[in-house]
């Protein structure tokens, strides 16, 4: 698909960011550009059409960003999954292992009905811990995850293995 190529094209790499060594995929200059935007979401949304999805569920930040106007083209809720402290209700938490020490997502107990079918959407999947904490809360409330949904994968860093078997889709793989 030619639109995959042109979107590959916008994003940017900016070299020892956050810190020394790492080679940061910078999605908002694919944000910048409305044509690339609109592809991105647009291969989503044509994926995910028809397919019975009851909720998009986004992974604080970038989750956020390209969430939501999938949800909206679908016919499903977004429901965020956010870092500790921020959601005001009752939560559920799901730790995960990072490189270095460990991170937590959370997401409202009531959000999720049981049997809703889901899609885990973020900007980048590099270890898959982040999507596999995402899969475990939806799971938790006794929703049906049928595929994560990543606009960036760094195959290297092999985080469908995290992911057991489940679905991951993603747009552009960087190595
Ligand atoms: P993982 O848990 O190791 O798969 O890391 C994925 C999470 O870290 C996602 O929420 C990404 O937004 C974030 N992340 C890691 N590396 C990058 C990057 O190079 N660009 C943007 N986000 C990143």
């Amino acid at each position: 698909d030619p639109r995959i190529v042109e979107i590959a094209s916008t994003i940017r790499e900016v070299p020892n960011f956050p810190k020394p060594g790492i080679m940061f995929k910078d999605i908002t200059t694919l944000l910048l550009d409305h044509k690339a935007f609109k592809n991105t979401v647009d291969l989503f949304v044509e994926r995910y059409t028809g397919m019975g999805i009851d909720v998009v569920a986004g992974i604080e930040a970038r989750g956020f960003i390209f969430g939501p106007p999938i949800a909206l083209a679908i016919g499903a809720k977004f429901v965020p999954l956010r870092k500790p402290g921020k959601l005001p209700g009752e939560v559920i938490s799901e730790k995960y292992v990072l490189e270095y020490g460990s991170d937590c997502l959370e997401m409202h107990i009531g959000a999720v009905q049981p049997d809703e079918r889901a899609l885990v959407v973020d900007d980048l999947v590099a270890t898959g811990g982040t999507l596999r904490a995402a899969i475990n809360l939806l799971e938790i409330a006794g929703a049906e995850v049928v595929e994560c949904a990543c606009v960036i994968e760094l195959p290297e860093l092999k985080g469908r293995q995290k992911l057991e078997g489940k679905p991951l889709y993603v747009l552009v793989e960087s190595h």
